[in-house]
């Protein structure tokens, strides 16, 4: 940490600070200009507060010089983190994963066929909720268990993966028998004791950016997970709120090279959240690819038209398709290429 004191410091304020910077276990380093004092503080306590010495008297301003995410930082791991998944898949090399599915698991028909038509797309995971995080309680909530058991049942016939919402601690025991991935979202994204939890658990966890997070609460966030020994983690970004009205949320495109260079982590897009309309979903698709993503998580409903939720922004499967035929062009110039379809993995 940094502090730069106020040119007309008085040597009593710039004594209190040195001291509490002691007390907090710094090693302070004082260099005195002419008119001014600036005190370094080398080492990284467990506990403190840049604010708390921002306002302290007599000090200009306060800066903080290490990261506050150890395990997050790309430092801790500079070549990149790779997960494997049970069928070979890999998340973090060179080639872009694609998700896609439905908003929410609605009936055995529906999944059935929306597995076959994202793995026809060339995607090698399933997605939909089968808990539902709803703005209001009296909209649909999912199928719960049941929606979990139709999903791996469809994965299956395609050699898919699962990904799926966990909304709470209770529903991670369930889950594991049923999934290949836990995703948290934008909701849950400051839900302490929910990502403690999935630090305990040896499967891998997508985490989403909150509606209003700032990266570095992504990258906190993330820590909680890392901190508690689960290394297989992808982050996402899926919109932020802001005052614009003309999308949904508006997708920060920026925050995937951003990520890419504070962390270690893979980094998705989800633009179907991100932009929330369906005819722009393609465009920030590609712009995520252009801009570095890891994967994609997109909407694709069957039937868009009849979603019980975020149908506005579902893709229908000829979308999807002529998109991750469009991205399999994209990729190779940004010196990447989008995985190929599961059976072909199989083959
Ligand atoms: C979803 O993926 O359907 C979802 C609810 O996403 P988010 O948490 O980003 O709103
Ligand atoms: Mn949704």
């Amino acid at each position: 940490m940094i502090v730069a004191m106020q040119d007309k410091a008085t040597d009593e304020q710039i004594q209190h600070v040195i001291e509490r910077m002691v007390e907090l276990g710094f090693n302070v380093h004082r260099t005195t200009g002419e008119t001014q004092t600036i005190l370094a503080g080398v080492g990284t306590p467990a506990h403190f507060e840049v604010t708390e010495f921002q306002v302290l008297s007599g000090v200009h301003q306060a800066y903080r010089i290490s990261s506050p995410y150890k395990l997050a930082g790309r430092g801790f791991r500079p070549e990149g983190t790779r997960i494997t998944f049970p069928n070979g898949v890999v998340v973090g090399g060179e080639e872009i994963v694609i998700m896609s599915g439905p908003c929410s698991v609605e009936s055995k028909d529906q999944i059935r066929l929306s597995a076959q038509q994202v793995a026809a797309a060339g995607a090698q995971f399933l997605r939909g909720g089968a808990y539902k995080p709803r703005s209001s309680p009296y909209s649909f909530q999912g199928m719960g268990v049941e929606g979990l058991k139709i999903m791996r049942e469809a994965a299956d016939e395609h050699g898919l993966l699962v990904i799926t919402e966990v909304m709470e601690i209770s529903q991670i025991e369930t889950m594991l028998e049923y999934i290949d991935c836990f995703q948290v979202g934008a909701r849950n994204m400051q839900n302490f004791n929910l990502l403690r939890e999935l630090g305990h658990v040896r499967k891998p966890v997508l985490l989403k950016r909150g509606i209003a997070a700032t990266i570095e609460e992504v990258l906190l966030s993330s820590e909680y997970i890392l901190s508690g020994g689960n290394y297989d983690l992808m982050l996402c970004e899926r919109g932020i709120r802001t005052y614009e009205t003309a999308t949904r949320n508006t997708m920060d495109i920026s925050a995937i090279p951003v990520l890419k260079k504070l962390t270690h982590l893979p980094v998705f897009g989800d633009p179907s959240h991100g932009v929330g309309i369906r005819e722009f979903v393609p465009p920030m698709a590609r712009a995520a690819v252009a801009a570095g993503a890891d994967g994609l998580l997109m909407e694709m409903h069957p039937n868009p038209d009849k979603a019980m939720s975020d149908g506005a922004q579902s893709l229908t499967p000829e979308q999807l398709t002529k998109l991750v035929e469009q991205l399999r062009k994209l990729a190779p110039v940004v010196d990447r290429t989008i995985a190929p379809a599961v059976e072909k993995v199989h083959a």
